[in-house]
Protein backbone atom coordinates (compact mmCIF):
# COMPACT_ATOMS: atom_id res chain seq x y z
CA UNK A 1 0.00 0.00 0.00
CA UNK A 2 1.25 3.64 -0.22
CA UNK A 3 0.38 6.75 -2.52
CA UNK A 4 0.24 6.89 -6.33
CA UNK A 5 4.24 7.30 -6.49
CA UNK A 6 5.08 5.54 -3.40
CA UNK A 7 6.93 2.86 -6.02
CA UNK A 8 4.17 0.13 -5.55
CA UNK A 9 4.79 -1.21 -9.05
CA UNK A 10 8.66 -0.86 -9.07
CA UNK A 11 9.18 -2.78 -6.20
CA UNK A 12 5.96 -5.26 -6.95
CA UNK A 13 7.83 -6.26 -10.18
CA UNK A 14 11.47 -6.76 -7.61
CA UNK A 15 9.83 -8.85 -5.63
CA UNK A 16 8.06 -11.08 -8.07
CA UNK A 17 11.72 -11.22 -9.69
CA UNK A 18 13.66 -11.49 -6.43
CA UNK A 19 11.29 -13.16 -3.92
CA UNK A 20 9.37 -15.50 -6.05
CA UNK A 21 5.57 -14.50 -5.34
CA UNK A 22 3.00 -14.03 -7.87
CA UNK A 23 2.14 -9.80 -8.25
CA UNK A 24 -1.32 -9.05 -8.90
CA UNK A 25 -1.78 -5.33 -9.70
CA UNK A 26 -5.45 -4.31 -9.52
CA UNK A 27 -4.47 -1.33 -11.20
CA UNK A 28 -3.17 -3.64 -14.27
CA UNK A 29 -5.99 -6.28 -14.02
CA UNK A 30 -8.46 -3.33 -14.49
CA UNK A 31 -6.66 -1.57 -17.50
CA UNK A 32 -6.31 -4.95 -18.89
CA UNK A 33 -10.53 -5.21 -19.27
CA UNK A 34 -9.80 -2.60 -22.14
CA UNK A 35 -12.96 -1.62 -21.12
CA UNK A 36 -14.26 1.96 -21.41
CA UNK A 37 -16.08 2.95 -18.74
CA UNK A 38 -13.33 1.42 -16.36
CA UNK A 39 -10.81 3.43 -18.38
CA UNK A 40 -12.95 6.63 -17.74
CA UNK A 41 -13.04 5.86 -14.11
CA UNK A 42 -9.86 5.06 -14.08
CA UNK A 43 -8.53 8.21 -15.99
CA UNK A 44 -10.47 10.80 -13.52
CA UNK A 45 -8.42 9.24 -10.70
CA UNK A 46 -11.56 7.94 -8.90
CA UNK A 47 -12.06 4.28 -7.57
CA UNK A 48 -13.54 1.42 -9.66
CA UNK A 49 -16.91 0.17 -7.53
CA UNK A 50 -16.36 -2.55 -5.39
CA UNK A 51 -18.88 -5.29 -7.27
CA UNK A 52 -16.34 -5.70 -10.42
CA UNK A 53 -13.00 -5.06 -7.81
CA UNK A 54 -14.07 -8.48 -6.09
CA UNK A 55 -15.28 -10.26 -9.07
CA UNK A 56 -11.76 -9.54 -11.01
CA UNK A 57 -9.86 -9.98 -7.67
CA UNK A 58 -11.51 -12.90 -6.90
CA UNK A 59 -11.42 -14.40 -9.93
CA UNK A 60 -7.97 -13.67 -10.53
CA UNK A 61 -7.06 -15.45 -7.13
CA UNK A 62 -9.16 -18.51 -8.19
CA UNK A 63 -7.68 -19.02 -11.80
CA UNK A 64 -3.87 -18.41 -10.37
CA UNK A 65 -4.84 -20.86 -7.78
CA UNK A 66 -4.95 -20.66 -3.88
CA UNK A 67 -1.87 -22.57 -2.95
CA UNK A 68 0.29 -19.69 -4.59
CA UNK A 69 2.00 -16.79 -2.19
CA UNK A 70 0.12 -13.34 -3.95
CA UNK A 71 1.21 -10.43 -3.19
CA UNK A 72 -1.09 -8.09 -4.24
CA UNK A 73 -1.01 -4.41 -5.45
CA UNK A 74 -3.09 -1.61 -4.97
CA UNK A 75 -5.70 -3.78 -3.49
CA UNK A 76 -6.90 -3.23 -0.70
CA UNK A 77 -7.81 0.19 -1.24
CA UNK A 78 -10.62 0.81 1.30
CA UNK A 79 -11.70 -0.94 4.50
CA UNK A 80 -15.06 -2.37 2.71
CA UNK A 81 -12.08 -3.94 0.18
CA UNK A 82 -9.82 -5.13 3.42
CA UNK A 83 -12.94 -6.79 5.30
CA UNK A 84 -13.94 -8.81 1.54
CA UNK A 85 -10.12 -10.11 1.22
CA UNK A 86 -10.39 -11.15 5.14
CA UNK A 87 -13.66 -12.96 4.68
CA UNK A 88 -12.76 -14.23 0.60
CA UNK A 89 -9.16 -15.53 2.19
CA UNK A 90 -10.67 -17.20 5.30
CA UNK A 91 -13.45 -19.16 2.89
CA UNK A 92 -10.72 -20.29 0.44
CA UNK A 93 -8.25 -21.50 3.69
CA UNK A 94 -5.65 -18.21 2.59
CA UNK A 95 -4.64 -15.48 4.81
CA UNK A 96 -2.69 -11.92 5.13
CA UNK A 97 0.62 -12.72 5.94
CA UNK A 98 2.02 -8.92 5.76
CA UNK A 99 0.81 -5.49 5.08
CA UNK A 100 3.88 -3.37 3.56
CA UNK A 101 3.11 0.12 3.09
CA UNK A 102 5.43 2.59 1.51
CA UNK A 103 5.70 5.51 3.17
CA UNK A 104 6.65 8.75 1.12
CA UNK A 105 6.01 12.48 0.74
CA UNK A 106 3.67 13.75 -1.30
CA UNK A 107 5.93 16.28 -3.12
CA UNK A 108 8.50 13.31 -4.12
CA UNK A 109 5.62 11.00 -5.09
CA UNK A 110 4.32 13.37 -7.37
CA UNK A 111 7.86 14.00 -8.80
CA UNK A 112 8.06 10.18 -9.21
CA UNK A 113 4.69 10.26 -11.23
CA UNK A 114 5.52 13.31 -13.66
CA UNK A 115 8.72 11.08 -15.06
CA UNK A 116 6.23 8.05 -15.99
CA UNK A 117 3.97 9.22 -18.41
CA UNK A 118 0.05 7.00 -17.76
CA UNK A 119 -2.70 8.84 -19.45
CA UNK A 120 -4.12 8.82 -15.40
CA UNK A 121 -0.51 10.44 -14.48
CA UNK A 122 -2.54 13.96 -15.58
CA UNK A 123 -2.02 16.89 -12.73
CA UNK A 124 -5.86 16.94 -12.41
CA UNK A 125 -6.40 12.81 -11.77
CA UNK A 126 -2.54 12.76 -9.25
CA UNK A 127 -4.60 15.05 -7.32
CA UNK A 128 -7.80 13.05 -7.16
CA UNK A 129 -5.39 9.75 -6.98
CA UNK A 130 -4.17 11.23 -4.05
CA UNK A 131 -6.93 12.04 -2.60
CA UNK A 132 -8.11 8.63 -2.70
CA UNK A 133 -5.06 7.39 -1.25
CA UNK A 134 -5.91 8.86 1.79
CA UNK A 135 -7.96 6.36 2.38
CA UNK A 136 -5.14 4.18 3.50
CA UNK A 137 -5.08 5.23 6.70
CA UNK A 138 -8.20 3.98 7.99
CA UNK A 139 -7.67 0.66 5.96
CA UNK A 140 -4.45 0.23 7.01
CA UNK A 141 -5.40 1.12 11.18
CA UNK A 142 -8.35 -1.67 10.16
CA UNK A 143 -5.81 -4.65 8.97
CA UNK A 144 -3.79 -3.86 12.22
CA UNK A 145 -6.45 -4.17 14.41
CA UNK A 146 -7.21 -7.91 12.63
CA UNK A 147 -3.97 -8.57 14.38
CA UNK A 148 -2.63 -8.30 11.07
CA UNK A 149 1.49 -7.25 10.99
CA UNK A 150 1.87 -3.93 8.61
CA UNK A 151 5.61 -3.48 7.88
CA UNK A 152 6.13 0.81 7.49
CA UNK A 153 8.98 1.26 4.58
CA UNK A 154 10.18 4.25 4.40
CA UNK A 155 9.86 4.93 0.84
CA UNK A 156 11.64 8.50 0.05
CA UNK A 157 14.45 7.09 -0.90
CA UNK A 158 16.72 5.15 -4.19
CA UNK A 159 14.77 1.49 -5.42
CA UNK A 160 17.52 -0.42 -3.52
CA UNK A 161 17.18 1.19 -0.25
CA UNK A 162 13.14 0.64 -0.53
CA UNK A 163 13.43 -3.08 -1.19
CA UNK A 164 16.57 -3.73 1.24
CA UNK A 165 13.82 -2.92 3.54
CA UNK A 166 10.84 -4.82 1.90
CA UNK A 167 13.45 -8.31 1.53
CA UNK A 168 13.61 -8.07 5.78
CA UNK A 169 10.29 -7.24 6.51
CA UNK A 170 9.17 -10.54 4.03
CA UNK A 171 11.97 -12.88 5.74
CA UNK A 172 11.17 -11.26 9.26
CA UNK A 173 7.65 -12.95 8.56
P1 LIG B 1 -2.82 1.91 -9.52
O1 LIG B 1 -2.10 1.42 -10.74
O2 LIG B 1 -2.83 0.89 -8.39
O3 LIG B 1 -2.38 3.26 -9.06
O4 LIG B 1 -4.34 2.06 -9.95
C1 LIG B 1 -4.74 2.91 -11.00
C2 LIG B 1 -6.23 3.18 -10.93
O5 LIG B 1 -6.95 1.95 -11.02
C3 LIG B 1 -6.73 3.81 -9.63
O6 LIG B 1 -6.59 5.20 -9.64
C4 LIG B 1 -8.19 3.37 -9.63
O7 LIG B 1 -8.97 4.12 -10.56
C5 LIG B 1 -8.10 1.95 -10.17
N1 LIG B 1 -7.90 0.95 -9.08
C6 LIG B 1 -6.78 0.19 -8.86
N2 LIG B 1 -6.91 -0.60 -7.79
C7 LIG B 1 -8.16 -0.33 -7.30
C8 LIG B 1 -8.90 -0.81 -6.17
N3 LIG B 1 -8.38 -1.70 -5.32
N4 LIG B 1 -10.16 -0.31 -5.99
C9 LIG B 1 -10.70 0.60 -6.83
N5 LIG B 1 -10.04 1.10 -7.89
C10 LIG B 1 -8.79 0.64 -8.13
Amino acid sequence: MGLPGAGKSVQSGLIRDRLGFHWLSTGQLLRDTKDAEVSAVQQSGALVNDELMFKLVGNELKEVGYDTTFLLDGFPRTVEQAEWLIKHGRENGKHIRLVLYLKVDEKIAIERLGNRGRPDDQAETIKKRQEEARKIEPTLAYLAKQGIRVAEIAANGDVESIFKQIKAAVEGI
